[in-house]
């Protein structure tokens, strides 16, 4: 009978330190110790304090609320657990299992719905790990029947160093999945994955981010190489084998950047670098982290191709440099061709005539007049054979930057300056730097015919319009204006009115406007100056580039 008393309480124990041994957090310990304990020992209530820290509880003070507790678990659940001084100072300075058989004058637990009335009985013990007190184990029976024997305390005791050694265990757990918490944020804010793979077996390992990156269900551990290939682009692969074949043959340190494509089609830059080293398993194996480039490549193409759109604009020189180098390169070989006709016509009149040095200046005449021819043909093939590139950018974004290149001109012509661009931030499909061409036309024109306005009433007024699917940029100024009559003729080829003026610039500007499907025309701007207004579809058809 006895043995199988003891077999049936062994079974007890033994499930008791399974259920505890299953939990893994403090809260769940704390009630699964608490409820094993009150269930084996017959006592009626109970409480578990726990340091969350490793600090020491005795430290703390006698008496501890339950704000000051890390973890209280009680029995009822709602009882205050108020552990009495000379209680705390037994178990946890000198870590001593304390048993009040029916003679505790109070209950450590105050239930305000069911205050304790009559003896009471009690168990306190401590919850030792490697010397430290983490917690306490308390206890508590009505009656007089001594329900805490010797045999009762030694099975409760071996529970609470179970639990002990399992809270532990969680503290720790709790510990490294804060850790790995911080490297998977980590590696998610860098868009940075780590790996592993297995160069004979060709499965992988990897991080969280890793399979983000990669486009990788979670489920799929360890990934086979098949589907790591199969994220790689097509056109990328062939090179990364190769680096890979290699990094493997020298076991040297590996760096590859490629494109990955998601299985809905989005592209990332990515770079893998890898060191190797043997696994476990003693294969060789490469280590290492791949990275998402994507941001970083796009802003980079942004800043190449804001360089390249600069080069060109700078390279194609604006009308008005273009014109000024025409007249320096034309001027040369006529101011020559002058010379040399003169200089025939002196050795003509000679007397007897020197035919041998009039042909010569003819001939210098010739080559300068090829020279000039050569000219203008260069300027032609330039101003025709500009490559047209359609896109679609932020009309205002445009008209401002042309503004900013030309701040020093405006601010040596003392010209005030006046922006009321339609702020629903419109966005037009053309060739940027032409359009942007023809704005710096409009707006070097306006201050040139501002020239003669005193001070204070040079006024540039630039401003951006929607209507009817047109997206219109309006440059007027305070100048001399154009009268009815002339409206039309400026902007035909060669009319001007300045003495250094080609008469290039507004034909120009009006045939880009017109290939962009737009109109360019003047009118009057208030009593005085002229207002230019160009205006051009917010979508363009695709055109060919021969038919610009
Ligand atoms: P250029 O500037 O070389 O003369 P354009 O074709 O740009 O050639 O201009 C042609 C002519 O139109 C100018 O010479 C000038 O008489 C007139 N013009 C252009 N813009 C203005 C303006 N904002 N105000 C008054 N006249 C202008």
């Amino acid at each position: 009978m006895r043995l199988d008393n003891e077999t049936h309480e062994l079974d007890l124990v033994a499930k008791a330190f399974q259920i505890i041994s299953r939990e893994i957090s403090y809260q769940g310990l704390a009630k699964a110790l608490l409820m094993e304990a009150l269930s084996y020992s017959g006592a009626s209530r109970g409480a578990i304090l726990l340091s969350g820290q490793r600090e020491l509880l005795a430290k703390a003070d006698a008496s501890f609320p339950r704000e000051r507790a890390n973890f209280l678990a009680s029995f009822p659940p709602h009882a205050e657990f108020r552990l009495p001084s000379d209680l705390a100072e037994e178990v946890l300075d000198r870590k001593q299992t304390v048993v009040r058989q029916a003679g505790a004058e109070s209950s450590a637990l105050i239930d305000p719905a069911n205050p304790p009335s009559g003896k009471i009985a009690q168990l306190c013990l401590p919850l030792i790990h490697q010397h430290w007190a983490i917690g306490v184990l308390y206890l508590e029976a009505d009656g007089d029947a001594e329900i805490f024997t010797p045999r009762c305390v030694w099975v409760t005791s071996m529970l609470a160093n179970q639990a002990a050694v399992s809270f532990e265990s969680v503290r720790l757990f709790e510990a490294l999945r804060e850790t790995n918490m911080w490297m998977v944020r980590g590696q998610q804010i860098g868009g940075m994955g780590s790996y592993r793979w297995n160069t004979r077996t060709l499965l992988s390992r990897g991080s969280r981010e890793c399979y983000r990156i990669l486009d990788i269900d979670l489920d799929v551990n360890p990934v086979p190489f098949e589907v790591f290939r199969s994220r790689v682009h097509p056109e990328d692969y062939p090179a990364l084998e190769q680096d890979l074949t290699e990094a493997i043959s020298t076991k040297s340190p590996f760096t590859h950047e490629y494109r990955v494509i998601h299985r809905d089609g989005k592209t990332l830059h990515v770079v893998a670098v890898g060191q190797f080293d043997e696994g476990p398993t003693g294969d060789l194996e490469l280590e290492g982290i791949i990275t998402d480039v994507s941001q970083r490549k796009a802003a980079e193409q942004a800043l190449a191709d804001a360089r390249n759109e600069l080069a060109r604009a700078t390279g194609l020189t604006s009308l008005g440099e273009l014109a000024g180098s025409i007249i320096h390169e034309i001027d040369q070989p006529l101011t020559g061709m002058i010379m040399s006709a003169e200089a025939c016509l002196r050795w003509l009149a000679r007397d007897p005539v020197q035919a041998a040095e009039a042909r010569k200046s003819v001939a210098r005449i010739i080559r300068q007049a090829r020279r000039a021819a050569e000219v203008v043909t260069g300027v032609r093939s330039l101003v025709r054979g500009t490559q047209v590139h359609f896109a679609e950018f932020d009309i205002n974004d445009a008209v401002a930057e042309v503004l900013l290149l030309s701040n020093r001109e405006i601010e040596r012509a003392g010209v005030i300056v006046r922006t009321d661009f339609d702020r629903s931030s419109p966005r037009v499909e053309a060739d940027r730097v032409q359009v942007q061409q023809v704005a710096l036309n409009l707006v070097r024109n306006a201050i040139e015919a501002m020239a003669g306005v005193e001070d204070g009433n040079r006024i540039l007024a630039l401003s951006s319009g929607v209507a009817d699917g047109m997206i219109s940029v309006a440059i007027a100024d305070t100048g001399g204006g154009i009268s009815p009559a002339d409206r039309e003729r400026v902007f035909e080829t060669l009319y001007t009115t300045k003495g250094a003026g080609l008469g290039l610039g507004l034909s120009i500007c009006r045939k880009i406007v017109k290939l962009h499907g737009g109109q360019l025309w003047v009118e009057e701007n208030g009593r005085c100056g002229a207002k230019f207004t160009f205006a051009l579809p917010l979508r363009q058809a695709v055109q060919t580039s021969e038919s610009r």
